[in-house]
C-alpha cells in the first residue's frame, strides 16, 4: 500500500500532549503490524534544541545518529521502540538553512526565493523524506506549536498542499482543549470551535478531533462539536487525564482512533492490535504497592521535563521489579554538609544528574561523598559520572583541587578534561560527542553483569572526558575504569567494586530505555536500591 501521512496539529493552548497522542497512535498501528515512524516539526529558528537550556524546552533528547532532538522524540521511542534519527526532527532553522544553502549554490538561479513556494517546498520534501524510503506504511508528523502562531503558518501551508496532492493518503488530526469552568460547573467547547475555524481558515479541514479534557464530555456535547466543526461524529474523540500517559493508547483504541485512521486512509486491513506486553506493563504499574525511593540530585529540580528520560527510565525499571518509584528531587545548589544526611538517608539510591557548568556542582560532590561513605547505591550519568571521578580524586586519592577543566581551566588535577578533537572547535551547536558509540565492558565487572554482556552501544552528549593520564591512579586507588570505547580507549564507565552499586557512565543510558525494553543498567541500579532498602529494614 502507499505510505499514509498523518498530520497532528494542536490548538487552543500548548502542552496538550500532541506527542503522547502521536506516540499512542503509533503504538496502536505498530501493534496491528504496520510499519510506522513519527517525526516532529518544530517552528523555532534554532537549528536544533541542543543549544537551548532546559528552562526553554525541557530535556534535550539524543538520537542514535547523534542528533540533538526535541524531548517528544523520547516519547516516540519509549512508546514504540522505533529508533528515530535526524530526519525525525526538523526545525524552521534547518529548513531555512537548507534553502539558503541552495540559494548560495545557485540552485534557484534567476528566481526570487520566497516563503511560498521555496520554504514550503523544503518542508514538504522533509515531510516526505522518511515516507519516500518505502520503509513505512504510516508516517505520523507532529507539527509543533499552536494553530494561529505566526511561526507555524508555513508548516500548515505545506501540509495543506500535501493533503491536496495526496488525497486519501493524508489525514489531519487536530488536538484541542475543552476547559472545565469550576464556577459554572461546565465544560466549554467554544475554544475548540474557534481553533478549528482557524485551521479551516488556512484551508485545512481536520478529519479527526481529539479533545483533551479533565472530565468526561457528554455524548451530546461531542456531537455538537462534530456538527460545528464539520467532522464525522465518531471521529470526535476525548482524551481524559489519566494516571499514566501509557494508558493513552488504550483509551484511544477504545474510541477506535486506529480503526478510524485505517478506514479514512484506506489502509490495508489488519487484525486488532496485539497489546499483550503493553498491558502486562500497565498491570504491573497499577498493582505494585512497594515503593523504592530514588533521590535525583540535579539543578533543574523545579522543572518536570528537564530529566524526563531519566525519570521515565527509573519508572520503567521499578515497574518491572514490581515497585513504584518515588523520585525525590534534591536540589544540588542547596545541598550542604549540614543537611546532606537528612536529605539522603531516607533514599534507597541516588542518581547524580547530567548537566553543564559550575552551578550546583559542589552539592553533587557533597551527595557523592555521603553516598560513597554510607555505601548507598549511586548512579552517575554523564556530568554525574564526571563528578564521581572528581569527588574520588579529591577525597580518596588526595588530589587536592582536582576538577574538570569545564569548571576550572587551571585545576592542578584535570581528571576530567576536554577531548583532544574538541580543542579546535569553537562553534557550540551540534559539536559535542553525540550519538551512539560502542563500549567494551570489563568481564566480571558489575556493569557487565548488569547488561549480561561485554559489548554494548549507548548514546553520548558531552565534550569532556576522563583524563587517561590518571587512569592508573584510579585503578590502583579502587575506582575501576570498567567500560571503554574499543577504538579510542576513552573511559566510558567507572565503578567501585567494593561498594554495593557505585557506577558512573559517561554515556546516557536513559535515551535507550523504553516501556517494552527497559535499559538493563537502570534495572540493575533500581534492583540494588530495592535490596538496599530491604537491608535497611
Ligand atoms: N558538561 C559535561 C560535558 O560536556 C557533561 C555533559 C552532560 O552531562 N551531558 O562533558
Amino acid at each position: 500500500m502507499d505510505t499514509k501521512y498523518i498530520f497532528v496539529t494542536g490548538g487552543v493552548v500548548s502542552s496538550l500532549g500532541k506527542g503522547i497522542i502521536s506516540s499512542s497512535l503509533a503504538r496502536l498501528l505498530l501493534s496491528r503490524g504496520y510499519r510506522v515512524t513519527i517525526q516532529k516539526f518544530d517552528p523555532y529558528i534554532n537549528i536544533d534544541p541542543g543549544t537551548l537550556n532546559p528552562y526553554e524546552h525541557g530535556e534535550c533528547y539524543v538520537t542514535a545518529d547523534g542528533h540533538e532532538a526535541d524531548l517528544d522524540l523520547g516519547h516516540y521511542e519509549r512508546f514504540t521502540n522505533i529508533r528515530t534519527s535526524r530526519a525525525n526532527n526538523v526545525t524552521t532553522g534547518r529548513i531555512y538553512q537548507s534553502v539558503i544553502d541552495k540559494e548560495r549554490r545557485g540552485d534557484y538561479l534567476g528566481k526570487t526565493v520566497q516563503i511560498i513556494p521555496h520554504i514550503t517546498d523544503e518542508i514538504k520534501r522533509n515531510v516526505k523524506m522518511l515516507g519516500n524510503t518505502g520503509s513505512y506504511d504510516f508516517v505520523i508528523t507532529e507539527i509543533g506549536g499552536t494553530v494561529g502562531d505566526i511561526e507555524s503558518t508555513p508548516f500548515l501551508e505545506a501540509v495543506r498542499q500535501l493533503k491536496w496532492e495526496l488525497g486519501r493518503d493524508a489525514l489531519f488530526i487536530h488536538l484541542t482543549y475543552v476547559p472545565y469552568l469550576h464556577a459554572a460547573k461546565e465544560l466549554k467547547t467554544k475554544p475548540t470551535q474557534h481553533s478549528v475555524k482557524l485551521l479551516q481558515s488556512v484551508g485545512i479541514q481536520p478529519d479527526i478531533l481529539v479533545l483533551r479534557t479533565e472530565k468526561e464530555i457528554p455524548a451530546g456535547m461531542l456531537r455538537k462539536v462534530a456538527q460545528f466543526c464539520n467532522v464525522a461524529p465518531e471521529a470526535v474523540i476525548q482524551s481524559i487525564d489519566l494516571p499514566t500517559i501509557y494508558q493513552v493508547p488504550l483509551m484511544m483504541h477504545e474510541q477506535h482512533l486506529d480503526d478510524i485512521v485505517i478506514r479514512l486512509t484506506g489502509a490495508d486491513a489488519t487484525p486488532e492490535p496485539d497489546l499483550t506486553r503493553w498491558n502486562e506493563f500497565l498491570h504491573k504499574l497499577a498493582v505494585s504497592e512497594k515503593v523504592v525511593n530514588i533521590g535525583l540530585v540535579g539543578k533543574y529540580v523545579e522543572l518536570q521535563d528537564a530529566y524526563k528520560s531519566i525519570t521515565e527510565s527509573l519508572m520503567q525499571a521499578a515497574t518491572y521489579l514490581d515497585h513504584k518509584v518515588n523520585i525525590v528531587y534534591i536540589h544540588s545548589e542547596k545541598l550542604t554538609e549540614e543537611d546532606v544526611e537528612a536529605k539522603l538517608a531516607p533514599m534507597d539510591g541516588i542518581v547524580i544528574a547530567p548537566g553543564f557548568g559550575q552551578r550546583g556542582i559542589e552539592g553533587k560532590f557533597i551527595a557523592l561523598k555521603w553516598a560513597r561513605e554510607h555505601d548507598m547505591p549511586t548512579f552517575g550519568i554523564c556530568l554525574g559520572m564526571q563528578c564521581m571521578v572528581i569527588e574520588y580524586a579529591r577525597n580518596v586519592l588526595g588530589l587536592t583541587g582536582a576538577n574538570s577543566t569545564e569548571m576550572d581551566p587551571l585545576t592542578p588535577h584535570n581528571v576530567i578534561d576536554l577531548m583532544e578533537e574538541q580543542k579546535q572547535i569553537s562553534n557550540l551547536g551540534g559539536t559535542m560527542r553525540l550519538g551512539a558509540y560502542k563500549c567494551a565492558l570489563r568481564p566480571g565487572s558489575r556493569v557487565a553483569e548488569a547488561y549480561g554482556k561485554t559489548e554494548i552501544e549507548e548514546r553520548h552528549r558531552h565534550r569532556f572526558e576522563f583524563n587517561e593520564d590518571y587512569r592508573e591512579q584510579f585503578e590502583q586507588g579502587g575506582m575501576k575504569c570498567v567500560g571503554e570505547n574499543p577504538g579510542t580507549r576513552l573511559v566510558e564507565v567507572v565503578e567501585i567494586p567494593e561498594k554495593r552499586w557505585f557506577i558512573g557512565t559517561q554515556y546516557h543510558p536513559e535515551y535507550q530505555s523504553t516501556v517494552l525494553e527497559p535499559n538493563p543498567i537502570f534495572m540493575s541500579f533500581v534492583k540494588a536500591a530495592i535490596e538496599y532498602s530491604d537491608d535497611k529494614k
